[in-house]
């Protein structure tokens, strides 16, 4: 399920969005949570009070967040698919 109404703008691209859909959860995603950009599929983590709402994960985070299954083939999709922006 979506939601619509959070705003986040990706570090790694800028693609802006205004809408979420969670892998494992519908709730409104919250500071720590793991974001892939619809546009180039670069793995951010929400943080409200950063500007575009998003962060890029720690070097340390970023490792564990691919050990994720979900997440590894989300960003894979979507690099193999290309940017449509
Ligand atoms: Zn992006």
């Amino acid at each position: 399920m979506s939601r619509r109404g959070i705003f986040t703008r990706c570090p790694a691209c800028g693609y802006g969005c205004d809408s979420v859909s969670g892998l494992t959860s519908s709730d409104r995603p919250a500071d720590g949570d793991v974001s892939v950009c619809l546009n180039c599929g670069a793995v951010s983590v929400f943080a409200a009070a950063a500007a575009g709402g998003l962060v890029p994960p720690a070097p340390a985070d970023l490792a564990e967040i691919l050990a994720d299954e979900q997440v590894r083939h989300a960003v894979g999709h979507i690099r193999a698919r290309g940017t449509f922006r």
